[in-house]
Order: structure tokens, then sequence, then C-alpha cells
């Protein structure tokens, strides 16, 4: 979608700071961290959001949680522990229309959260 922030990083067209990506997903880190390892992992092809997928989608979102807790192994948070976020709709604050998967850690994240 040419008017989507996160598929334009996928295209190269705004930069991003990558830390991994396969042929299906690519992962960079949050621009505004809410944690010291926040990273967003998003799958390559355009899909709004976790509410709105379809049984087809469910391999590549069970892609997408298997990366994000490799991603955090890798960030050094595997062991203290860490957070995999999908917001959905206006209540959870998804700002984003390109469904992505947050990947928190590096503090004690607090529950409930805010
Ligand atoms: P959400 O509120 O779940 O939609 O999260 C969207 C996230 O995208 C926020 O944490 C933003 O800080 C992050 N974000 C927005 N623009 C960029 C960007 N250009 N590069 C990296 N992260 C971004
Ligand atoms: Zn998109």
């Amino acid at each position: 979608m040419a008017d989507c922030l996160f598929c334009r990083i996928v295209a190269g067209e705004i930069p991003a700071a990558l830390v991994a990506e396969d042929e299906d997903v690519v992962a960079f880190k949050d621009i505004n961290p809410q944690a010291p390892v926040h990273i967003l992992v998003i799958p390559r092809r355009h899909l709004p959001n976790t509410a709105a997928s379809a049984e087809a989608d469910e391999p590549l979102i069970g892609h997408l949680l298997r990366v994000g807790c490799r991603i955090a192994a890798e960030a050094g948070v595997g062991d203290s522990g860490f957070r995999l976020v999908l917001n959905n709709g206006p209540d959870s604050g998804e700002a984003v229309n390109h469904l992505h998967l947050h990947v928190l850690g590096g503090r004690r994240l607090v529950w409930p959260p805010g």
C-alpha cells in the first residue's frame, strides 16, 4: 500500500534501523522506544492488524511470534523476560494500521499494562 508507513519501510523508501529480515517479515527498532529493547516485527505483506487477519494468515502470524522471541533472545532479554504486544483498535493505542508485533524488554514491565 503506497500510503502505508510500514509498507514504505519494507520497500526501503523510509529508513529504519533494521534488526533482522527474512522473506516474510522485517524487524526494526521502534523510533520512540518504550523500553531499553523495543523492536517491531512486521510482515512484508500489508495486513491491517491481527483482528483483520484470516485463517490463511495463521502461519505468518505464528512465524511473526517466533521471530519476535528469537529477536528478544538476540537482544539479550531472552532470560530476563520480555513482552510481545499486538495492538488492535482505538482503545489499544494502535496508531499504524500495518500489523506489527512489539518486542519489549530490558526493564521490569508493569502489569496491568498502561
Ligand atoms: P502502535 O501504537 O501499536 O500502532 O505502534 C506503532 C509504533 O510504531 C509506535 O511504537 C511508534 O513509535 C512506531 N513508529 C512509528 N513510526 C516509526 C518509524 N518511522 N520507524 C520506527 N518505528 C516507528
Ligand atoms: Zn502496510
